[in-house]
């Protein structure tokens, strides 16, 4: 970190060569991109992979709205469908449901930490893995299998740089297009810019560019993140074991085994009055996501999600944050006990 500052160039620089070079060893893969954030890794995975005006991408609607506007960034349209109501994760089954001739590339959403696996469903599959840093799917790491697959690393996600993102390439020209494409179109090397009087600019580009300062913090981070995945699913655990005696509430399973948890998240009747009664307990509940397809910035592209509508008005997210005690989660699943009953009532 303080390498990183007293360095002096902040923009980029050695410190985000190096997280570039850690997270390939540690994912598995040859290469990867270090971006400002997943919604920028998601658009340049959209855009090497050729998506662009008058393509369609099937993603579901139960997601961060980043994900559907990088479709719309890309020029693209989204195709929405619907989820599996244990996971809210897509299957194979509703993304195939979705797919029309338009279809271009198929962008799940690794819901909560999930790895799904769309083998043989579509040849591009581009992964919204903001979620799912550390997992696997079998035995491979998320990243590692084969997808474009993109990475959050902003302030809550299993990984943080504070701010930050990743994008794994599949190929070498993937990667070549996606590091032009992330620094306004200017491919010379830091140090040739320097020796020269002039920038060249070979094409169009974003400022989406990690700086060296989030890539420090991002380095620190990765070295701990052993132990902070291990407190994720001892955290999972412990609520699934309190949660297991409350009759009308439903944990959404993130296959803890495999999956280095982002969330803990469940199903219950009566929602909105349970989340009221959480938060006048002073309990940080949220709801992860109302869903895509009703808002008003996509109703263009709105159509029929029986389950996504259906679980959109039961899940609620609790507190979960890796250093939270066994009392804490006692704490919360007792309120929440309470909660449920007084809304049943
Ligand atoms: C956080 C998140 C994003 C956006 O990530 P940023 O790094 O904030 O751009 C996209 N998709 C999902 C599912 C997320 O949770």
């Amino acid at each position: 970190m303080t390498e990183a500052l007293r360095a002096g160039q902040y923009v980029h620089n050695t410190a985000t060569e190096q997280f570039e070079t850690e997270l390939a060893e540690f994912l598995g893969v040859p290469d990867v991109v270090a971006v400002s954030r997943c919604t920028a890794a998601l658009h340049l995975a959209l855009l090497v992979a050729g998506v662009g005006p008058g393509d369609e991408v099937v993603v579901p609607s139960q997601t961060f709205c980043a994900t559907i506007h990088a479709i719309v960034m890309a020029g693209a349209r989204p195709r929405f469908a619907d989820i599996d109501p244990d996971t809210l994760c897509v299957t194979a089954a509703t993304v195939a449901e979705a797919i029309t001739p338009r279809t271009r590339a198929v962008l799940p959403v690794l819901y909560g930490g999930r790895a799904i696996d769309l083998n043989g469903v579509h040849d591009t599959v581009i992964e919204d893995a903001a979620h799912a840093f550390g997992s696997h799917q079998a035995a491979t790491r998320v990243g590692a299998t084969g997808a474009l697959t993109c990475f959050s690393f902003g302030p809550i996600k299993n990984l943080t740089c504070i701010e930050g993102g990743a994008l794994i390439p599949r190929t070498r020209e993937e990667a070549d297009t996606a590091r032009a494409l992330r620094l306004l179109g200017v491919t010379q090397s830091q140090a040739a810019r320097i020796r020269s009087s002039a920038c060249q600019v070979d094409g169009p580009g974003w400022p989406y560019h990690l700086s060296a300062v989030h890539a420090a913090v991002g380095r620190v981070q990765l070295a701990r993140f052993g132990a902070v995945a291990t407190m994720r699913k001892q955290l999972w655990r412990a609520y699934a074991r309190e949660l297991a005696p409350l009759g009308t509430v439903s944990l959404v399973d993130v296959d803890v085994e495999l999956s280095v948890p982002f969330n803990c998240v469940i199903r219950v009747p009566e929602r909105d009055r349970v989340f009221a009664a959480m938060r006048n307990q002073g309990i940080g509940v949220g709801v992860h996501y109302p869903p895509n397809h009703l808002q008003p910035a996509f109703a263009r592209w709105r159509r029929r999600l029986p389950v996504t509508e259906a679980t959109a008005q039961e899940i609620l997210s609790l507190p979960f944050h890796p250093g939270m005690s066994k009392q804490d989660v006692k704490r919360v699943v007792s309120t929440l006990q309470v909660a449920v009953e007084e809304a049943a009532a």
